[in-house]
């Protein structure tokens, strides 16, 4: 470990002074994994010709501490990292499976590629809707939705350490280039941003930018202390690396110089926030989780949480209730519950939006107030972030009530509005306005 920055006195019970690799799996690499190896072969099988359509990508951290390989069957980090069986419809398995046994890669090809196709690998017009212009063209590596925030693809950031089998963004991960967002150039960010000063948030996403080494971080978030970006207050960064790759921030060669440089840039005047990604409590459990959590609010950075509600990895209110209060009792802000979006194997994590917010609010009622900040459930659809408020009558007729908590059309903001209640609708565009009306306000 590089001594010359020091880290915080170690509180957990983490040898700092061993620096374990960052040992990845893919699909052809199942059979290197001992604890999957020792699953009953028809298993073993989903997952093989699964991982061969959804990214597939785990390392030795989550395989040898995070999953219960004695109960793996219920395991929500196993369901988290590797594809099942499930995830393709019937059809699509027997046909793919045949054609991977016969070893015919063309047809192989040709199925992985059709199946693909029908998962909407472009949700909620990403590509066309939300990329800006500046002098006339298109800024490579940008998504300028809302009014205050902008994303930026880093583009040494578009990988993760390991993958999550319901990644809405799953489409860049095998190799549809069109999708990413990647950007070469930090001086187009850096002269979009001098001009629009309305922005005040800038947040790094991929993939995952602590994926980064940190001189690579390290000029994206210095080029932020630039006096004329003045308006840029918050840099958030968006991250799963607190769960998947806690070492980051612990062992890493560059780990000492990453919390150097976090603490630095807060010393700057910045407010630093890390979007951390989480699904379950049992991510927070191990020492070097909670260590690499401390070490960086210790920088001065807060942790924020988000992530979606899936089905078959935290259905359940008390997961997130238990989650909400392990997060909180580290020091970490409960952000957003999402909804699960309507891309990838939907059909097998999706979550009808009535029981959505009956495990929010059910969550919601078992946590103290410091950890109800968390919003949700909540779809980022097309026109903005839209929460299901709840289900409820009005002269006699059963209505969800929902909420823009972000709108394309900064006017739609905290506008309520209702529409009719349905048990199974998953998904903003399922739901019918309320009270007989043509169409939703903001389809006006
Ligand atoms: C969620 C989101 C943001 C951030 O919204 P906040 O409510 O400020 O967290 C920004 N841009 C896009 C495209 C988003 O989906």
């Amino acid at each position: 470990m590089n001594k010359a920055v020091q880290l915080e006195e170690n509180c957990y019970k983490v040898d700092l002074n061993e620096a374990p690799k960052l040992k990845v799996f893919t699909q052809r690499q199942l059979d290197k994994i001992p604890q999957f190896m020792r699953l009953p072969e028809e298993a073993r099988k989903g997952v093989e010709v699964a991982a061969l359509v959804f990214p597939f990508r785990v390392n030795e951290y989550v395989v040898n501490q995070l999953i219960d390989w004695n109960d793996w069957e219920n395991c929500a980090i196993f369901r988290l990292t590797f594809p099942q069986k499930a995830m393709l419809l019937d059809d699509d398995f027997i046909a793919l499976e045949k054609a991977y046994d016969e070893g015919d890669k063309e047809s192989m090809k040709a199925h992985i590629e059709r199946i693909r196709e029908g998962l909407n690998p472009h949700p909620a017009g990403q590509m066309e809707l939300n990329v800006p212009f500046h002098d006339g063209e298109p800024v490579e590596g940008i998504q300028h939705k809302y009014e205050q925030t902008v994303l930026f693809f880093p583009t040494q950031g578009q990988t993760c350490h390991s993958y999550c089998t319901f990644c809405f963004r799953w489409a860049q991960f095998v190799g549809d280039k069109d999708l990413k967002f990647a950007s070469k150039e930090i001086n187009q960010l850096v002269e979009y941003l001098k001009s629009h000063k309305e922005v005040t948030d800038v947040l790094f996403t991929g993939g995952d930018p602590m994926i980064m080494k940190t001189k690579a971080l390290k000029s994206y978030l210095e080029a932020m202390l630039d006096p004329e970006l003045d308006h840029i207050k918050t840099i958030r960064i968006g991250t799963k690396a607190l769960t998947f790759w806690p070492y980051r921030f612990l062992t890493d060669d560059d780990s000492a110089e990453l919390l150097q440089l976090l603490e630095d840039v807060v010393k700057a005047g910045k407010h630093i926030a890390i979007m951390a990604h989480y699904n379950h409590w049992k991510e927070l459990t191990t020492d070097v989780a909670k260590e690499a959590i401390r070490q960086v609010r210790a920088t001065g950075a807060e942790i924020r949480s988000q992530g979606p509600l899936l089905k078959g990895i935290n259905d359940d209110a008390d997961v997130w209730a238990k989650m909400w209060k392990a997060q909180v009792a580290l020091g970490i802000i409960p952000y957003y519950m999402f909804v699960e979006r309507d891309t990838g194997a939907h059909h097998y994590f999706e979550v009808p939006l009535v029981k959505a917010w009956n495990i929010y609010r059910e969550a919601q009622k078992q946590v103290s107030g410091v950890c109800r900040t968390a919003r949700g459930p909540s779809m980022s659809a097309s026109p903005g972030k839209v929460e299901v408020q709840g289900v409820t009558e009005i002269n006699g007729e059963k209505v969800f009530a929902m909420r823009f908590i972000q709108g394309r059309d900064p006017d739609w903001i905290q506008r309520p509005f209702f529409a009719e209640y349905d048990e199974k609708a998953g998904w903003l565009d399922h739901l019918k306005p309320a009270f007989g009306e043509e169409k939703f306000f903001f389809e006006k």
